[in-house]
Parts: C-alpha cells; structure tokens; sequence
C-alpha cells in the first residue's frame, strides 16, 4: 500500500518506493478523506498511473464526516471504483480485500483455478474403490445410457487413458480409466489394498470431483475411509455411490437407512458428501449420479460476495460468539472469500487466536448450509486484523 501527504518524506518514500511499486501485481493508493485531496496525492497518483499494474484507490478515516463528504473529490484522480474505507472500524475494507483478491485472480488467470473458466473446460472425474466394487461397470453404463461421445486420449502419465464422457452441456473427463480396467485381482491380500490406494491418489490428483464407489454388499472398510482422507486433503469434490444396490433391495424396510448410518459413522469426516445408491449393473439411478457431480463442481467453485458473507458473519455470531482457546475476548471482526476450489476462507479478528476445534467445525457447517457448498470441502483460516497503517 502507498500513500501520500506534503511531509518532506514525501519524497524519499517515493523513491524508495519504487522498486516494490514495479512489482506489484494490484496497487493500492490509501489517501486521507479528513485531508481532502492534496497536491501530494496527484503526484504520487501521476506517478503510479504510469505503471502497468491496476491501481485501487482507498479513501481512508471516512467514519469521519468530514472525510465521508470528501469522497468525491478523489474521483478527480481517475481510479475506478473509489473505496471509502475506515481501517480503524473496518468499515469498506471487506469490499476493498474483495477487489484486491479480484483483480490478482485476474492477472493470474492461466496458472491458477482459474484455468478451469470458459467453454471448454472439462470436468475432471476420478472413480475410485477397492477393486471389485464395480468402477469399470460404471464408467461403461455411464458412457453407455447416456449415449455419448466417446473418445480415448492419452493421458498425462504413460498408460493412463482418460475417458471424455459428455453430458448436457458438460464434459467430464473420466481420469485414468486405464489404471482402473487393471485391478490387482491377482494379488494377495494387503498388496491389492496398497497399490490401488496409489492409483486412487493419482486419480484424486487430477479431478475436481471424486466418487468414491463403495460395495452395497460389502460396506465401507478402512481403505475407504484412507482414500477419503486423501480427497479431503486433495480439496476435491467427493460423492459416495454405493453399487450394486440391486443385490440388497429385497432387505426390507430398514435395511437402507442402516446401511447408510453405519457407513457415514464409518466415514464420519465427510459428513458433507452426497451419498447415492446405484446400481452399474441395471442403471438404476445411474443419470442422478452425473447430477451430483455436476452439482458438487458448481458448489466447489462458489464464490460468495463479500457483503454476503458478512451478514452471514454478524447474525451467526450474535446468536454464536467465537469460541477460542485463550481468554481474552475474541470478535469476528469480517470475513473474506479468497479462493475457490476448494472454497476457502479468511475470517479476521480483533486479536491473534484460533477458534476452538468445534467452533471452526461450528462455522464450516454453517457456511455449508447457507450457502449450499454440497461436497466440498472448506477451508478456513483466522487471521488478526492488521493495526493501523500496517
Ligand atoms: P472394479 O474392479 O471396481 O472396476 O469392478 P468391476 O466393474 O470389474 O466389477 C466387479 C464385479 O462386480 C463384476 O463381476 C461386475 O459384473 C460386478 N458388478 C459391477 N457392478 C454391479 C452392480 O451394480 N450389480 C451387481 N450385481 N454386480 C455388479
């Protein structure tokens, strides 16, 4: 951040300033709104209009009336949008972090999640379970019901095949269906396990949406649970299909809802997956499957508005005050989406803390609900708001 006033420093800053000021991917000017618009700002705006970086004017103290009324003024400097902001209450910033992280978004576009916008992205897919609960008999019941086009494509790594299965108006890329038509059936126990945990992982790697295939017969076992942990840590998409539910249907009335209560306190970190029961072998809700990937992308790469977000804030912690290890008395100052994919967030506070365990967990889970991240996971950091000037 750069700044201006008639100080006899003025100068120095400037020059000192330069360097950092030809690095910068976003700048922002911060003027004093009590000041009004001074010589001094016109020369440092002359100067950093020349540059190629985008500018973000911030007019600061403007819970001052005074300053508040002067915001016009500084539109005279020509940057677009002009911020009113008050660092010491916090009022605007929230807005002004939205566009730092907006404009950065934009001049990273190719090298970040980004890459993923426009008409031809696809959708990357991993299906992965233990061998035998019927990935191969999926993928080929997908292709085959949902009459599309199909095409083989080498795949990044030597044998691995990719598979472009097209829905709506959707691609999804099947990844690694190679890996998958070579299941270690051979092996003997513990050997099976290891290695299709490692093509799960190389799978999970290059998706955005995993489906973890469980057998309806069998049950969720440990492996499940460890390739779980791994998309969680990925910060993949997951939904749960359960297959073969053709063999169980006769099981009686309870029998479903059992099933799915063992299997979710067996997987109890993902709590938040969609879970289906679906059959490869008769198609039976086969096409719901392509909806839930289809919607967990979406939420995946949801991105809440600021202000949004910070309703959300105001009414979640009136009615639920932070809970942090320390004692000292700890406020959601305001909160800011910074990325997507997963969605992750900064909530700021008054003090250096973390949040107690479950109030973190408190927070996700609200998050999730209102503003419907199905599948995804979340990530959440607490930062201090920075002091004046800082
Ligand atoms: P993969 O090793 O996970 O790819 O599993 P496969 O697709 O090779 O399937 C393993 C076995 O389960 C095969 O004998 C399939 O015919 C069978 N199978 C797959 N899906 C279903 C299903 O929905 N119902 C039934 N009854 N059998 C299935």
């Amino acid at each position: 951040m750069f700044g201006a006033s008639e100080d006899p420093l003025h100068q120095l800053v400037l020059e000192h300033g330069q360097r950092a000021l030809h690095h910068a991917d976003v700048l922002v000017l911060v003027v004093d709104g009590r000041d009004g618009l001074v010589p001094g700002d016109r020369a440092v705006a002359k100067v950093i209009r020349s540059l190629d970086s985008p500018v973000l004017l911030a007019v600061n103290k403007t819970d001052d009336r005074r300053a508040a009324a002067a915001v016009d003024e500084f539109h005279e400097l020509g940057f677009e949008p002009v911020f009113p902001i008050s660092a010491e209450h916090g009022t605007g910033v929230a807005e002004l972090l939205d566009e730092i992280v907006k404009r950065l978004k934009e001049r990273h576009r190719t090298d970040g999640e980004e890459a993923h916008a426009g008409e031809a992205a696809e959708l990357g897919i991993a299906i992965v379970g233990r061998p035998n609960v019927g990935k191969s008999s999926l993928v080929n019941r997908l292709l085959r019901e949902e009459r599309m086009l199909v095409s083989d494509m080498p795949g990044t790594t030597r044998d691995a095949v990719d598979t472009i299965l097209r829905w709506h108006r959707r691609a999804f890329r099947i990844v690694d269906t190679a890996g998958m038509r070579r299941p270690g059936r051979v092996a003997r126990s513990g050997k099976v396990e290891a290695v299709s945990v490692l093509a799960a992982r190389r799978a999970i790697e290059q998706a955005d949406v995993v489906v973890l295939v469980v057998d309806a017969v069998e049950g969720a076992t440990d492996q499940d649970g460890s390739i779980a942990g791994e998309v969680e840590q990925a910060g993949r998409g997951i939904v749960i299909a359960v297959n073969k539910w053709d063999l169980v249907k006769g099981q009686g009335p309870d029998f479903s809802a059992d099933f799915d209560d063992k299997l979710r306190f067996q997987l109890k970190f993902l709590e938040y997956a969609p879970l289906i029961h679906l059959s490869a072998r008769t198609g039976e809700r086969t096409p719901k499957l392509l909806e839930l990937i289809d919607t967990v992308a979406e939420a995946r790469r949801t991105r809440v508005k600021t202000p949004e977000l910070n309703r959300f804030v105001e009414e979640v912690t009136a009615r639920n005050p932070p809970v942090s290890p320390g004692s000292r008395h700890v406020r959601i100052l305001y909160a800011t989406q910074t990325g997507i994919a997963p969605p992750t967030f900064i909530f700021f506070t008054n003090v250096a803390t973390k949040f107690h365990f479950s109030y973190e967990r408190f927070l996700v889970n609200q998050l999730r609900e209102r503003f419907n991240f199905v599948g995804t996971p979340i990530r959440l950091q607490v930062r201090r708001r920075k002091a004046r000037g800082a």
